[in-house]
């Protein structure tokens, strides 16, 4: 038998498919089940949501410059994704991130937020967002008044020429200000940098001095085999390991328990009173502790970053607008969350794992 909590009562969950029942008669009364654990034993607690593919960037390890982004009359609409949020939130999420693409292109999102908001308190903790920060100056305070607390930002490099490079249509000075918008308007900032060989590698120091000005916390990832790209991965994958052993040189780094439900091992950093993180997919296999599953904008939901497997829930959410039916599949979907991810980069074919980019999945 596995085992999930609600409100102190253990719940059984059925031998064969480890799923948990839907919803139990406890004392004479309907009783809702807040948890899902899935069949290794991990409970489901985190749902990104990428809300839209577009985005008004091209990183050149996310995106080809010229993407073919999904009809718009594939998207889910924004109802559509609160419902399926909402469904998420009462089987037992307890945290959102919306993502993309990038979110805050996708119009109306504000709106979004500002409903799933309502839901803090009442099942869901946390309701975050990651974003390429290009739109925060505009969008900081709304997001703030929508309960939203914590924003991550992706910022691979501080040198305004390599940021173009980069994110090819990106500048820099529009994301800094947006990210000042966000600290302004009281919204804790994480700052993510994919780690690319040659082109930022030497600019770690400079940028964990620069988030500990702020008060940032710094998060380095492995950039991770997703979807074509124009050049070749292998020229951009430089291990982690390697970044720690020279940050270490410099710093005092101290391993620390903190988490945010994220894959991210953390480090307190003695000199700035802030935390330094480290996703190394590729390196170190980050799945056993995995609570989450991703949601893309056409209702599909992954039940692993690096896996293919999927479950269509757009043509359940469509088929009634009684709920039951796709509790019932996600329940059905958890149930299949494989142990892991299969990354392994193709050094030969220079392929990537998988076919589609983190922007389809959301990262
Ligand atoms: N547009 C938003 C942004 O850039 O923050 C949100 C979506 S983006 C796909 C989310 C994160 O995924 C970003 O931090 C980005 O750097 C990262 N990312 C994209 N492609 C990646 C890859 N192939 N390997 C590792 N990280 C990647
Ligand atoms: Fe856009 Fe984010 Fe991908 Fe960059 S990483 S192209 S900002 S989705």
């Amino acid at each position: 038998m596995v085992q999930s909590y609600r409100l102190g009562q253990v719940i059984q969950h059925c031998d064969h498919c480890r799923s948990p029942p839907r919803s139990l008669a406890l004392n004479g009364g309907k009783v809702n089940i807040i948890a899902m654990i899935d069949p290794f034993g991990r409970s489901i607690t985190y749902l990104r949501i990428s809300v839209t593919d577009r985005c008004d960037f091209r990183c050149v390890y996310c995106m080809a410059e010229d993407m073919n982004f999904l009809p718009k009359s594939d998207l889910l609409s924004l109802e559509e994704l609160e419902r399926l949020a909402s469904t998420f939130v009462r089987l037992g999420v307890r945290k959102l991130r919306l993502t993309g693409g990038e979110p805050l292109v996708r119009r109306g999102v504000i709106g979004l937020f500002n409903r799933l908001g309502l839901q803090l308190g009442q099942g869901l903790d946390e309701l975050t967002l990651t974003t390429n920060g290009s739109q925060l100056t505009r969008f900081a305070e709304e997001l703030a008044a929508a309960g939203v607390r914590r924003v991550n930002v992706s910022i691979d490099t501080l040198d305004v020429e390599k940021f173009v490079a980069i994110t090819r249509w990106g500048r820099l000075p529009q994301v800094l200000e947006g990210v000042m918008a966000a600290k302004s308007a009281g919204l804790h900032v994480k700052i993510n940098t994919v780690a690319l060989k040659d082109v930022n590698e030497h600019e770690f120091d400079g940028m964990l001095a620069w988030c500990g000005e702020h008060g940032f916390d710094l998060c380095l990832i492995e950039t991770m085999p997703l979807g074509e790209i124009d050049g070749d991965r292998m020229e951009q994958y430089l291990p982690l390991s390697v970044v720690r052993a020279r940050l270490a040189q410099n710093w005092t780094l101290t391993p620390t328990a903190y988490a945010t439900g994220g894959p991210a091992r953390y480090y307190d950093v003695a000199e700035t009173g802030t935390r330094l993180g480290f996703i190394t997919p590729l390196t170190h296999n980050f799945c056993e502790g995995c609570n989450r599953v991703r949601l893309t904008c056409t209702g599909t939901l992954y039940m692993c970053l690096g896996q293919n497997d999927a479950a269509d829930l757009r043509g359940v959410l469509r088929a009634s607008d009684d709920d039951t039916a796709l509790e019932d599949a996600i329940r059905a979907a958890i149930a299949r969350k494989p142990r892991g991810h299969d990354f392994v980069i193709d050094r030969d074919h220079k392929q990537p794992a998988l076919a589609r980019h983190m922007s389809v999945t959301g990262g």
